[in-house]
């Protein structure tokens, strides 16, 4: 494995990653507050850092069709969301390329 390179994110309101506090996004990133997680609530993201990819898989969610694939901290590993990679539906396709981050694993530090 080569050395992991942890990127750090400028401003105030910064989610981390809640199991090893690397950052994960930052608030001014956030597009929606109103998206529904494997563990409750989650927010969409237009930028994330610090991410390692899953495998790009087919998956039926609330507003159709998607492919996604599952995103993991580069740094522990755990699941903290997913990634659009391509929506079917002409009004989901604003969301490829974001970021779903669920806000039970995310941590808001200082703010
Ligand atoms: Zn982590």
């Amino acid at each position: 494995m080569g050395r992991l390179f942890i990127e750090t994110l400028s401003g105030a309101r910064i989610f981390k990653c809640k199991f090893c506090k690397v950052d994960s996004a930052s608030y001014n990133d956030i597009v929606s507050k109103d998206f529904q997680g494997r563990f409750g609530r989650a927010y969409l993201f237009r930028n994330a850092v610090n991410l390692s990819l899953g495998p790009t898989e087919e998956r039926m969610l609330a507003t159709g069709l998607h492919k996604v694939n599952d995103i993991y901290c580069s740094s522990c590993q755990q699941i903290l969301g997913w990634k659009y990679e391509k929506a079917y539906d002409e009004s989901q396709k604003y969301k490829e390329g974001m970021f779903i981050l669920e806000k039970e694993r995310m941590l808001k530090e200082g703010w």
